[in-house]
């Protein structure tokens, strides 16, 4: 009897046949994290082969590795990525240590290995899983040839030829096979034991930054990557996060009771992927809150037309972007995010 009942309410049917407007065809694959009525999602098979075949067939994953020489213009490669119909499901920036040459094992014995190893751990990466129709050679077509110099020559338009430098500083890796992309995602996002590459965050002069998930969604992360970055704010540390409801309510506890848009707030922050940066430098708190505009991007767009909240903002909730409001409180909530949720 009692099992019987257990059954019944681990049974009981959440969903029911029903239209939902804010969930999208190209949403549905499988590895993704939807949300459906405040509930987090994981898509783990297709229900039947016809919906496999019509959603999945071409649907890959891969790993981008952008390379120290261009870090500072992650904003211009994600642009391109948006625009070729990929969409970036993990990201994170990292500063790789011994770790490089790991990465790079299959190149171990060819004479450009040392230089190459060098070069990846002479500053910060950001690491990136791409999603899409054709990802691995989307992305690899995208980079153009590996020597900067040839793509100039032969693919003007590409990543290579409009960014790199050489051969080595050439802006960026893609995985070549399905098993590269497995075995290099699991690299950087390991799915079962251990942590992958740390984080970058200094928890120094800085202050909290978060593009907002429908930010994310309408493709706007590069747009607004690039305007801080041609602000001349200092990116330190990036870094994708899927909030679950409770750690969205923990971190806007301060505002609770206080600012009317309290439940909307924690409804958006955990409607999908976020981006958390840590903004670095004096003063970062408040230029950079200066730099967001006021909360409702209908002032903003009155008052301060150039800031991130003008330019990118739909109402005071989708709001673009999140930014600490005081200056004490830019290193707890890079803490929240980059140690906590990150640890
Ligand atoms: P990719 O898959 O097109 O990135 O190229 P590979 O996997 O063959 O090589 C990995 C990285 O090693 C490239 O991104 C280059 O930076 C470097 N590399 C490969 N071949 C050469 C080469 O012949 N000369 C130099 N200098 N670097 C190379
Ligand atoms: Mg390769």
């Amino acid at each position: 009897m009692l099992l019987h009942w257990m059954l019944q309410l681990y049974l009981r049917i959440f969903l029911r046949r029903t239209k939902y407007d804010d969930l999208h065809p190209e949403d549905l694959f499988v590895g993704n994290r939807v949300n459906v009525f405040s509930r987090q999602l994981n898509l783990i098979d297709y229900g039947d082969q016809y919906t496999a075949n019509k959603l999945g067939s071409k649907k890959e994953r891969t790993l981008a590795l952008i390379k120290p020489d261009v870090v500072t213009k992650i904003g211009d490669v994600l642009e391109l990525i948006y625009s070729s119909n990929l969409i970036v499901t993990k990201a994170k920036m990292t500063k790789l240590t011994s770790q490089a040459a790991d990465f790079y094992v299959e190149h171990q014995s060819k004479p450009f290995f040392n230089n190459l190893v060098q070069f990846v751990s002479s500053g910060p990466v950001v690491a990136m899983e791409l999603m899409g129709d054709e990802a691995m050679s989307i992305w690899r077509r995208l980079l153009g040839p590996a020597d900067s110099t040839v793509a100039r020559k032969e693919a003007p338009q590409s990543v290579r030829a409009q960014f790199g430098t050489d051969g080595i500083k050439n802006v960026g890796h893609g995985s070549d096979s399905i098993a590269a992309a497995a075995r290099e995602l699991e690299f950087f996002f390991p799915s079962t034991i251990g942590h992958g590459p740390s984080n970058t965050a200094l928890y120094t002069d800085c202050t909290c930054c978060i593009i907002k998930p429908h930010a994310i969604s309408e493709g706007l992360t590069g747009k607004i990557l690039n305007s801080i970055s041609a602000a001349g704010f200092e990116i330190s540390a990036l870094q994708m996060f899927n909030v679950d409801r409770a750690n969205a309510e923990e971190f806007y506890e301060v505002y609770k009771g206080v600012v009317t848009e309290y439940p909307s707030m924690v409804t958006e922050l955990c409607s999908g992927p976020c981006m958390v940066l840590e903004i670095h430098g004096t003063n970062a708190p408040q230029s950079f809150r200066e730099f967001c505009g006021p909360a409702d991007p209908e002032i903003s767009r009155h008052l301060r037309p150039t800031t991130l909240r003008a330019l990118y903002g739909k109402d005071k909730v989708k709001n673009a972007v999140h930014c600490t409001d005081l200056p004490e409180d830019g290193v707890l909530e890079v803490q929240y995010f980059f140690k906590i949720l990150d640890g």
